[in-house]
């Protein structure tokens, strides 16, 4: 199976010279197309096409695979043309020059050094672009440089060849995942008993600015004219605003959600099992309307993410009813509201961190069907740890079994 990953590349200026040569490139593909077309009424073989480039971009610093490939992309649209000449009289054949164009490495350009660095050749006189990546463990075998207009920068497209690793899912290794406002996720699970804490701290951050800078925009484009140029170039600044904070939140779920999977795996977890949204909306208080909308719409999009990325590996994910999942003792059953970050059990004095208390009765709840004192406790939790958002992480797994985070998974 072959996956996409995205990362970000610091090289810049760099990308944007070679994306601006393989523009070029392009652009004189199609200009050859038509002027042998228009003048000897021929379309130019791929092979004949590849010699002429080859002439007319030697002195670009592009690998030569490279050049190969925006030629093949050329052929490949021309290609759809005429598959689509068939049924439709006025499809046309793609005619248009790219200023810019993608930049394309096929498997002999690139390299993965033992350092974990990843290195796209751009031929003898081209300065490499160079990509940390150690959670890769197997070298691409391809990959393209692509402009991000949202986020007006260069990134670095991979296809990866990966094995799923098979897991025997009839057993009964269950981990639950409570959602909530200062950690978007705290997971227990019974194989292990560890529990796992998802910082939120980049998420809300990013979740305050946005409703921050919304406010402020609101509240300027109610003062003019609906409508209004003012008014419009306000309008283009809110969509703006909108877009960039929603990538940037769904790269930390992406993030976070293909950490925890690759965590289920490498516990062979057969079930997830998460509180339901309606429990979420009872449990945290949001403030505004919009910031209750922000999240709602934040943990549904984590929800599917989990979803489809434990459907796709033969994972089962169950909802339950969290109601009282944070306020039950997880040893004796007292209903106790936990006023500090501790939950310090009035009725029979344990104390627990409170994040875990609703992860592990989540859990309860789900294998016992209640959060009774008769449930007894065996050994609830071994061990906690952090995981953290860094942008700078590979945007996805490359593999199952590694982490995108520097410390990865414990052993
Ligand atoms: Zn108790």
């Amino acid at each position: 199976m072959n996956k996409t990953y995205i990362l970000p590349i610091n090289q810049q200026e760099l990308a944007k010279q070679l994306s601006r040569q393989s523009g070029r490139i392009y652009s004189k593909v199609v200009s050859t197309i038509f002027k042998l077309k228009q003048n000897k009424n021929i379309w130019l073989s791929k092979n004949g096409m590849e010699k002429l480039i080859k002439l007319y971009a030697s002195e670009f610093r592009l690998h030569s695979q490279t050049k190969q490939g925006i030629v093949q992309q050329y052929y490949n649209n021309l290609k759809s043309f005429f598959n689509a000449k068939e049924n439709q009289e006025n499809a046309k054949p793609p005619y248009k020059t790219r200023k810019y164009n993608k930049v394309i490495y096929k498997r002999s350009a690139i390299k993965l050094k033992d350092n974990g660095v990843l290195r796209l050749s751009n031929g003898r006189k081209g300065k490499a672009i160079k990509v940390k990546a150690p959670s890769l463990t197997k070298k691409p075998k391809y990959a393209e440089l692509i402009y991000h207009h949202n986020e007006d920068k260069y990134k670095l497209h991979i296809t990866v060849e990966v094995k799923n690793k098979k897991i025997d899912y009839d057993n009964d290794k269950v981990l639950a995942i409570d959602l909530g406002q200062k950690h978007p996720m705290v997971t227990y699970n019974n194989q292990t008993k560890e529990s796992i804490i998802y910082n939120g701290g980049r998420l809300n951050s990013f979740i305050r600015f946005r409703n921050k800078e919304l406010a402020k925009l609101q509240e300027k484009m109610s003062r003019c004219q609906k409508y209004s140029n003012r008014w419009k170039k306000l309008n283009r600044a809110k969509k703006k605003l909108l877009s960039k904070s929603k990538n940037k939140i769904m790269d930390v779920l992406k993030k976070y959600a293909s950490h925890l999977i690759s965590f289920c795996l490498k516990r062979e977890i057969s079930t997830i099992v998460i509180g339901d949204l309606k429990g979420i909306r009872e449990k945290i208080n949001f403030g505004t309307k919009d910031n209750q909308k922000m999240h709602q719409w934040l943990f549904g999009q984590l929800i599917d993410i989990i979803k489809y990325q434990a459907k796709a590996i033969g994972i089962k994910v169950k909802f339950i009813d969290e109601s009282y999942t944070s306020q039950t003792c997880p040893q004796c059953g007292y209903q106790h509201k936990p006023s500090d970050r501790n939950f310090d059990c009035p009725n029979c004095n344990v104390s627990f961190h409170r994040d875990f208390v609703g992860a592990f009765n989540i859990y309860k709840k789900y294998t016992r069907g209640s959060l009774d004192k008769s449930s007894r406790l065996e050994g609830v939790l071994t061990s906690s740890y952090g995981v953290k958002y860094d942008s700078n992480s590979i945007s996805c797994l490359t593999n199952w079994n590694t982490s995108p985070f520097g410390q990865g998974i414990p052993a």
